[in-house]
């Protein structure tokens, strides 16, 4: 039976949502609850409030109590995990038992399942019906990515003065499948829009990515923005060297929310300038400096000590950059420093591989052998060992040369070995951008000058 009620716009404003993960291998730290973080992400795109999260073993005892305790604080609650056909995906069981519901099978399921399994001539047991299951009287949404179809439930009256809250006009319960495609592409193109437009407003929202500024800076410069004037609201996450900044507003229609955005968006863009170096959701860091090398048709050379070829890697994500990248060199030891990118023994006797002069003459050499117009070097001590009082953990020299241009800065990073080799990686790509966009500058600069 399927029972796809329309929900009228204007049930509630800002929904409270809380997410339920059931896994036993969650708890015991087998998997990373991914599906969690997505979620919620999700919920600050769309506006929701979102005050909890829980994760809980295969056991539908506790799977109800967590039900319970979430429907008595929230509007709506997402249960992740539970839906496939094995004796420990008791999540439809748990939900209907505490809801006093029957699980029916849902037809469509029945045939995908039937499908599947003639498709790939394997023989489909009893258990794969299970799948197929749903709650009695709720939303089925179609799983595109797998077999268990995921369930949206609208509690009635009677079943919210029992388990639920009658503070809230409605209340929701929403089943979505364990693995993260088919949970993510289902809350996408099922659960959210039809969610949304539940709660009778349209949700835009923005990205702005900035780079080469703390958290903490950025938060002072944006302090009123972050705040909130009422209705955009702008908040901030920290990365390795990069702060991102997600700005929603609610509108009418999105023409309205987008509108309402818009100037929020272009007063931080005009606060925080040059270090901006996207608006768009899927730019990484890497690619808009592999986009800005090819604007300016400019070829690239890596030579790496402690980051051990990072740099090369994330370049390497951005398809296409075999336009502008020539070759990565890792030179750990001293040796291969001099051999193949003609670091002076002197230099290195003199001043060690972790110093100024020898990321110098490692970008000079790098772009030298690989006839590239650019190069990008690093040495430092990533650590735990090898830290003296002079040069301790953390120390790291940044070379980057623009067409014989070369500018070389000295960080201090903290954490263990992979922090320092993640934020080397990172702030080596914040440099590059920031030098080929001075390069350009002065450039163009000059040209007034002559006019
Ligand atoms: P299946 O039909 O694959 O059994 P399911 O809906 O029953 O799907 P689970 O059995 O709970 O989901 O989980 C299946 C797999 O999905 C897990 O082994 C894990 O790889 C992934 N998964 C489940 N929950 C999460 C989560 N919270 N975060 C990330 N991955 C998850
Ligand atoms: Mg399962």
């Amino acid at each position: 039976m399927r029972v796809d009620t329309e929900y009228t716009a204007g049930a509630c404003k800002t929904m409270t949502v809380e997410t339920i993960c059931v896994g036993s291998e969650i708890l015991l730290g087998n998997i990373v609850n991914t599906n969690a973080a997505f979620l919620a992400a999700q919920y600050t795109a769309l506006g929701f409030n979102t005050f909890y999260q829980t994760v809980v073993g295969d056991n539908a005892e506790r799977i109800k109590d967590c039900v319970r305790l979430a429907l008595s604080r929230s509007e709506l609650v997402v249960l992740s995990g539970g839906l496939g056909p094995t004796q420990d995906d008791i999540t439809k069981d748990a939900v209907a038992e505490l809801l006093g519901r029957s699980l029916v099978r849902d037809e469509t399921a029945v045939y995908r399942i039937h499908e599947f399994f003639e498709k790939r001539g394997r023989r489909m047991s009893e258990n794969n019906l299970r799948q197929a299951l749903v709650i009695e009287g709720g939303k089925v949404l179609d799983n595109d990515n797998g077999l268990a179809p995921g369930v949206l439930v609208h509690l009635s009256g009677e079943e919210r003065d029992q388990v639920g809250n009658r503070d809230f006009a409605d209340q929701l319960i929403l089943l979505l499948p364990g693995p993260p495609e088919e949970l993510e592409r289902m809350w996408k193109e099922k659960a959210a829009p039809y969610l949304q437009k539940l709660s009778g407003r349209v949700i835009a929202s923005s990205m702005v990515k900035a780079c080469g500024r703390g958290e903490s800076e950025v938060a002072e410069l944006l302090d009123d923005l972050i705040r909130g004037t009422g209705d955009v609201t702008v908040a901030p996450y920290a990365r390795t060297g990069e702060v991102h900044l997600r700005v929603t507003a609610a509108g009418t229609d999105e023409k309205d929310a987008k509108q309402r955005i818009r100037p929020v968006v272009k007063e931080i863009k005009s606060r925080l300038g040059d270090s901006v170096y996207t608006t768009h959701e899927e730019t990484s860091l890497e690619q808009s400096v592999v986009e800005l090398l090819k604007a300016n048709e400019l070829t690239i050379t890596t030579a790496e000590s402690c980051t051990g070829g990072m740099i090369a890697s994330r370049l390497v994500n951005v398809s296409g950059v075999s336009d502008v990248f020539k070759a990565g060199y890792v030179t750990y030891s001293n040796k291969a420093k001099r051999k193949l990118l003609g670091v002076k023994r002197k230099t290195l006797e003199k001043f060690g591989a972790v110093s100024a002069d020898v990321v110098r003459q490692m970008a000079e050499g790098a772009a030298f052998y690989a006839k590239s117009d650019v190069s990008v070097a690093v040495s430092g001590i990533a650590g735990p060992g090898g830290g003296t009082e002079d040069k301790p953990v953390g120390l790291v020299y940044i070379a980057v040369n623009i067409c014989g241009m070369i500018t070389v800065e000295e960080y201090h990073f903290s954490g263990d070995r992979m922090k320092v080799r993640n934020s080397t990686t990172a702030y080596a790509l914040i440099l590059l951008r920031r030098c080929i966009l001075e390069y350009y500058s002065r450039l163009t600069f000059g040209e007034e000058e002559r006019g």
